[in-house]
């Protein structure tokens, strides 16, 4: 892991838009010098004397030779994302031009920035918490419509605006009860107990449903995972196929060719899923199929549904119980795909209604297309994740999901130690650890190694 340079002395240069050729580029220069730097090599404008926030056409001449023509924007500082000077280049796209316009910018004084440098000095300028500078990094990655509304939250800044009213609440306990340790001799209460009391109260009502948020927070940035299985001749690679309307996967009539694990993404609502085609779960000789059966295994246990497909020509109530079963032993929450409906009766239909029971069943043809589309919709609905309303706070990160269980943690200490009457000193020790494990969450305690370790995962440029 590269730590990012703390010195933000100097002037950092960085390309900000994707790497390769492109119609345009944006490339990035902050820091004190960035409008010197820009002003030598720049034949347009004096560009110190426009005003920030505007754009102005001029040449970028590198040897005395004209090497594009480019549009310029500074940002006067604190005006600007790094809360520094900001000059953006947009010139053309081409590989080398960018190559020459960086080495240009770095002759004339400035220095490649680090993975993450510019979100970093905005973050050391006060210009966002750490929340929000890492629900940047998810913005930016977000490849879903729920994914992209929960950056957006965070990055509006709602948890973080309630999270620092809730902290400086808690200082203020905190002050009156260290206080009261000053007064240890005689018998006063500065901070009131019930007032503490319910501040803890409402704080851990507020965390509560923001920390369940956080068992779809994986899924919503990386799609959820379904995995797709049944015994051989199901059916299950032609319904990927029908789901992903591409031929991605082996169809084949041979039982067991679908050795390994195949994965694919489609959309449904703006919410991604992972579809994981796997072989199925019998016994076999064959040691390659035994590998595919043992990851099955292990797909099976970590998706966050399973769709079981059987064909439900074959279907009869003694010959499906015992994969079904292991399935569901496995823990996970299945739904029921009986397909090759095309080929079945009305009287067969009702034995596998029946057989079912409460548990959730689609009837399909994946052959001929039919019911594909109700099948989503129940997927949709059986992955309970549509109950997540897009415009609340959604914890997607890791790291804010684990500060905030600490909090959590922290602040039941706090409220058990209310109701036993504990020592003042003790209290006030229990609250300290409170407002730190708070502030690591919004960054205002931090360490170098956790911002390196969370700003060295962006790229370069951002
Ligand atoms: P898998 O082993 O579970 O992946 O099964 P496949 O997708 O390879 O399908 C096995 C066979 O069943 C193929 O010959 C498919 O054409 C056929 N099949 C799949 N879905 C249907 C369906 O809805 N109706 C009918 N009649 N045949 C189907």
């Amino acid at each position: 892991m590269k730590l990012i340079s703390i010195d933000s002395s100097d002037t950092i240069v960085a390309l900000s838009s994707s790497p390769g050729m492109s119609a345009v580029a944006l490339i990035r220069i902050s820091g004190p010098e960035a409008i010197a730097i820009v002003e030598q090599c720049f034949s347009g404008k004096k560009l110190s004397q426009i005003p920030s926030h505007q754009a102005v056409f001029g040449r970028l001449i590198s040897n005395g030779k004209v090497l594009d023509e480019v549009l310029v924007t500074t940002f006067h500082a604190p005006r600007s994302f790094t809360g520094e000077d900001i000059v953006e280049i947009g010139c053309h796209g081409s590989t080398f031009i960018i190559e020459e316009v960086l080495k240009l910018l770095v002759s004339l004084g400035g220095r490649l920035a680090e993975p993450g440098e510019f979100t970093m000095r905005g973050f050391r300028n006060r210009k966002f918490d750490l929340l929000k500078a890492e629900a940047i990094a998810d913005l930016i990655h977000a490849e879903s419509t729920l994914a992209h509304a929960a950056a957006m939250n965070m990055l509006k800044g709602g948890l973080s605006n309630n999270l620092k009213t809730i902290r400086t609440s808690l200082v203020d306990f905190a002050s009156l009860v260290e206080l009261e340790l000053d007064f240890s001799e005689e018998d006063v209460e500065f901070a009131s107990r019930d007032a503490l009391t319910k501040q803890v109260q409402n704080t851990l009502a507020f965390l509560a449903p923001i920390l369940e948020t956080y068992q779809y927070g994986n899924a919503i940035k990386r799609g959820i995972p379904v995995v797709i299985a049944g015994k051989p001749n199901a059916g299950k690679s032609t319904l990927l196929n029908r789901l992903l309307q591409e031929e991605k996967a082996i169809v084949s009539s041979i039982p067991g060719t679908t050795r390994d694990v195949i994965e694919d993404t489609i959309h449904i609502e703006g919410i991604q899923f992972r579809f994981i085609d796997t072989a199925g779960l019998r016994e076999s000789e064959d040691l390659v199929e035994q590998i595919g059966v043992s990851r099955a295994r292990e797909r099976i246990k970590t998706a966050h549904l399973v769709l079981y497909v059987f064909d439900a020509s074959l279907f009869s109530p003694a010959n499906w119980d015992q994969e079904l079963n292991e399935i569901l032993t496995l823990g996970n929450k299945v739904l029921l795909v009986a397909n090759k409906v095309d080929k079945v009766n009305s009287k067969q239909l009702s034995l596998i209604k029946n057989a079912a029971g409460s548990l959730p069943l689609q009837f399909i043809s994946a052959e001929q297309n039919t019911y594909v589309d109700e099948l989503k919709l129940t997927l949709l609905q059986q992955s309970g994740i549509q109950l997540l309303n897009p415009n609340s706070i959604i914890i997607t990160n890791l790291r804010h999901f684990e500060s905030l269980k600490k909090v959590q943690q922290q602040l039941e200490k706090v409220l058990e130690s209310l109701h036993s009457h504990i020592s003042t000193d003790l209290l006030a020790e229990d609250l300290r650890l409170c407002i730190y494990h708070f502030g690591e969450v919004t960054g205002e305690i931090t360490n170098e190694d956790i911002l390196g370790n969370i700003f060295s995962k962006f790229c370069i440029g951002k």
